[in-house]
C-alpha cells in the first residue's frame, strides 16, 4: 500500500467542522495512511482520534498547532509527535487557551461598536468545548448576514487592519519550540508563505527558527501552487529543514481542500516523517 501522509488538520476540537472520529474515518476513506491532527492550541482531540485511528488502522501521530509571535507577527508552528500530558507544554497551552477567551471578548466588543450584537453567546456556543477562533466569528458574521462569504468576513472585520481584529501577544516563538522539541516532538514552520513576509524577513525568521531548535518547514500544503511549492522548498534547503505535507484540512464544504490530496515533496527534500519515531 502507497504511504500517503498528511500532517496538517483540524476537527472540532477547534475550528475543524468535523468531529475527531469524523475526521479520521474521512482520512481512511481519501486513503490518507498517516495523519497528524494539529488542532489550534489544544490537544483535546487526540485521543478520540488516537482511539478511531486503530479502527481504520490509520498511524495517528498526535499534533498541535501552536499560535506564536515572531517580530510582532502571529506565525504557526506545528508540533508532530508531541506528547500531550507533558507539563510544560500543557501550561503553555493553559496560557495560550486563556488568552483566546480574553481575545474572543475583545473581538466580539469591537463587533458590538459596529452594532453587531450576540457575537460573543454565539461563538461560545459553536465552539463549544473547543477552543474559539476567529473561524467561528467568521461563521457567526456569515450566518447573520453581515457577509456573504467567510473570506468576506476575514477581509471586512477579522484580519489585520479591520475593524474587529485584536492583535494578540501569543507565546514566544522559542517557548512554542522549546515546548514541543522538550515533550519529544518536532517542531515546523506552518504555511510559511502565508505571512506575507519579505524575503529578507522570512530569511531572518527561519534562521531564527533553526537556532531555536525548529526542524521542518510546511513544503506542501492543501492550496500550495507549483511555484510556492518551489519557493518552500528552497527555503527547505537552504535552511537544511526537513519538508512537510499538510493539507489544512478544516472542512468538508470547502471543495478545494481535502484529507491527503497533497502534491509530492519536490526531489531533494528530506521529509519530515524520517525524524519521527517509528
Ligand atoms: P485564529 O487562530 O483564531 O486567529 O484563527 C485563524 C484561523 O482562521 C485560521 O486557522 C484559518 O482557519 C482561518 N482563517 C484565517 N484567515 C482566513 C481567511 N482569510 N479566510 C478563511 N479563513 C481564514
Ligand atoms: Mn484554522
Ligand atoms: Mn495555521
Ligand atoms: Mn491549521
Amino acid at each position: 500500500m502507497n504511504a500517503v501522509f498528511d500532517l496538517h488538520c483540524h476537527s472540532t476540537a477547534s475550528d475543524g467542522a468535523l468531529t475527531p472520529t469524523e475526521l479520521v474515518h474521512r482520512a481512511g476513506e481519501q486513503g490518507v495512511t498517516t495523519l497528524s491532527l494539529t488542532d489550534h492550541d489544544t490537544t483535546a482531540g487526540l485521543a478520540e482520534a488516537q482511539h478511531s485511528a486503530k479502527s481504520v488502522d490509520i498511524d495517528l501521530i498526535p499534533g498541535i498547532e501552536l499560535s506564536a509571535s515572531w517580530n510582532h507577527q502571529c506565525i504557526h508552528i506545528v508540533g508532530l509527535d508531541i506528547d500531550p500530558q507533558f507539563p510544560p507544554l500543557c501550561k503553555g497551552i493553559d496560557a495560550l487557551q486563556s488568552l483566546r477567551i480574553e481575545r474572543a471578548e475583545k473581538i466580539a466588543g469591537k463587533l458590538e461598536n459596529k452594532k453587531i450584537t450576540g457575537a460573543l453567546e454565539s461563538v461560545k456556543r459553536s465552539a463549544g468545548k473547543g477552543m474559539i477562533t476567529r473561524t467561528h466569528f467568521a461563521e457567526f458574521l456569515l450566518s447573520h448576514n453581515h457577509v456573504s462569504t467567510l473570506q468576506e468576513a476575514f477581509d471586512r472585520y477579522l484580519s489585520r487592519g479591520k475593524p474587529a481584529f485584536v492583535s494578540t501577544d501569543w507565546t514566544a516563538t522559542e517557548d512554542a519550540v522549546s515546548w514541543i522539541r522538550d515533550s519529544g516532538g518536532v517542531a515546523v514552520l506552518a504555511h510559511p508563505l502565508r505571512y506575507k513576509l519579505t524575503a529578507s524577513k522570512m530569511k531572518r525568521m527561519l534562521a531564527e527558527f533553526k537556532e531555536m531548535g525548529g526542524q521542518g518547514i510546511e513544503v506542501v500544503t492543501g492550496r500550495s501552487t507549483p511555484d510556492e511549492i518551489r519557493v518552500s522548498a528552497n527555503y527547505a534547503k537552504s535552511f537544511e529543514l526537513s519538508g512537510s505535507v499538510g493539507s489544512d484540512f478544516h472542512n468538508p464544504k470547502n471543495p478545494w481542500v481535502e484529507l491527503g490530496r497533497l502534491a509530492p515533496l519536490p526531489f531533494g527534500i528530506s521529509p519530515v516523517w524520517e525524524l519521527l519515531a517509528s
